[in-house]
């Protein structure tokens, strides 16, 4: 009873924080209003959204708003990361006279139906891309890309609630609750207040303390489902005291260096240059950058012919140190956000949860 009366206190707690985030404002919406309502938002950019196409969860552009996939029981297999890092793209075209950036793909967007643990990932992505000097590309994207947040229930792999990504106060410009009857809906930047106003008509002014009562009540419910856990605040030490486990030669025995995880990490941001020459001119051409691994065998290969990280344990060890420990110390949170995709796609069962507990265990895992 005890418990269960610091866990609620702890949750208007929380809540509280969050509707005195300054400018944050919070209001009401019935179901009823959703579509008519994100319609509306096609006059801030092109709509972007989960949707299934091939038999695969992805955020795409999307021609009407019923192709969205809002439940939030899944998360796309690529992060939202793809749409403000592209996995490929024409930085600029070169000739004799000199260099042109090319931001031809940057567009107005409104992203729709992105996660909190998603959001956390973006604000990493921020912390590495907008630090002086910050990349034009990611930032022109970030400029001119709203952020319509969704709530969403935990799937077999989610880690939020450890990382402390289940709940988001900054980086959206609207952030919908579903709580079913109606959602809530956190207003977090003046984009956000200008949708309002385009619909102001479809919001409640009023949330009620019965209203609070029921979004604590589904946060509540919701934290029982979770059923991976990592205590992240042990991880850096545990790394530093684990240089030299034989944990590493174990996975790395496994490991095919297949780059998957870093692929569909949303913090990883690893990319290569490359300049393509025109075939009929040899002083024309452009530069691609492309998404790199540093799983990849090549990825520490330099002039000369050495290679910083040529084992496959080396390569694992740079990531989950990252991950878990330097991303901490750089900018005070760590690398991992949680979304439990690591683990869902692993063809080799090598993940953060597996890691993780080999090395505080200090075994190798049981076969
Ligand atoms: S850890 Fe798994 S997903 Fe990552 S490179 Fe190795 S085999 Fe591929
Ligand atoms: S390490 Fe795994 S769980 Fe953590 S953010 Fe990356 S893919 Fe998600």
């Amino acid at each position: 009873m005890e418990k269960a009366l610091i866990e609620s206190s702890r949750n208007i707690a929380i809540h509280i924080a969050i509707l005195w985030v300054p400018n944050m404002r919070i209001l009401k919406m019935q179901p009823k209003f959703l579509d008519k309502f994100l319609e509306s938002l096609e006059k801030f950019g092109a709509l972007y959204g989960p949707v299934h196409r091939n038999g695969v969860m992805k955020y795409d552009r999307i021609e009407s708003v019923s192709e969205l996939d809002l439940s939030g029981h899944q998360l796309p297999m690529i992060p939202v990361k793809k749409l403000f890092n592209p996995k490929q793209f024409t930085m600029l075209h070169f000739n004799e006279k000199g260099f042109y950036p090319d931001y031809s793909m940057i567009e107005k967007r409104v992203i729709i139906g992105v996660h909190p643990c998603e959001i956390h990932g973006v604000l990493r992505l921020d912390e590495i891309f907008l630090n002086d000097p910050a990349d034009p590309y990611y930032a022109g994207l970030r400029d001119n890309s709203a952020i319509i947040g969704f709530s969403c229930w935990p799937t077999e792999s989610s880690l939020c609630k450890s990382a402390g990504t289940d709940i988001v106060d900054e980086g959206f410009d609207l952030f919908f609750m579903n709580l079913n009857e109606f959602y809530l809906v956190w207003v977090g930047s003046s984009r956000g207040y200008d949708m309002i106003h385009e619909r102001e008509e479809f919001f409640e002014q009023e949330v009620s303390h019965e209203d609070m009562r029921k979004y604590i009540e589904w946060r509540n419910k919701r934290n029982e489902v979770f059923k991976l856990e990592i205590d992240f605040g042990s991880m850096p030490d545990i790394m530093e005291l684990s240089h030299n486990s034989e944990v590493w030669d174990y996975f790395a025995e496994k490991c095919l260096s297949c780059g998957q995880c870093t692929m569909v990490c949303p913090t990883c941001n690893c990319y290569n240059v490359s300049d393509v020459f025109d075939v009929t001119n040899e002083t024309t051409g452009r530069r691609e950058r492309t998404w790199d691994s540093c799983m990849f065998v090549d990825y520490s290969l330099v002039a000369g012919g050495h290679n910083f990280r040529e084992s496959r344990a080396d390569r694992l060890k740079l990531w989950y140190t990252h991950k878990l420990k330097t991303f901490g110390s750089e900018y005070g949170r760590p690398g991992c956000i949680g979304c439990g995709r690591c683990v869902d796609t692993c063809p080799v069962d090598i993940n953060v949860v597996t890691v993780s507990q080999a090395l505080i265990s200090g075994e190798v895992p049981k076969e």
